[in-house]
């Protein structure tokens, strides 16, 4: 009885080992249908980054590297396209960075000029020269009320 339950586990064993051989088991997991695509693209960014070091330690002249940034940055959109056409717009669009720093700085440049020693600074008037007080409000012209 023994031996005979020991015959069945080992052909069972050798029907396993002969029938699922390593090649018939599908080596690419679904984990997600762009990641090919995406292992492609960090080698396209790679032989780029490669291709620009290269090119300032003046291993390659201007067409050879004209020649193969086009090549490489044509696939690269390819593939680009592909993974968009895959992602279908599901990753979200990068929030616009806000503008907070250029419009401080716009701010600061309308920042009102210097008074004038030659306009009044309470009606406006404008005079040919500076004076102590203005010919039309007859207030001081320094800018500070009196
Ligand atoms: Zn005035």
């Amino acid at each position: 009885m023994i031996f005979a339950v020991s015959i069945l586990l080992v052909a069972g064993l050798l029907a396993f080992v002969l029938l699922v051989r390593p090649q018939d088991v599908p080596d690419e997991t679904p984990e997600s249908p762009i990641q090919h695509l995406e292992d492609r693209r960090a080698i396209i960014y790679d032989n780029l980054r490669d291709l620009n070091f290269e090119y300032r330690l003046g291993k390659l002249s201007d067409a050879d590297y004209n020649k193969t940034k086009v090549v490489l940055q044509n696939e690269l959109a390819q593939v680009l396209a592909a993974i968009d056409k895959i992602a279908g717009g599901a990753k979200a669009a990068p929030a616009a960075a806000p503008a907070a720093a250029p419009k401080a700085k716009a701010a600061k440049a309308e920042a009102p000029a210097p008074p004038d020693p030659f306009v009044c600074p309470h009606c406006g008037a404008k005079f040919e020269k500076t004076m102590k007080f203005c010919g039309e409000c007859g207030k001081a012209m320094s800018g500070v009320e009196a």
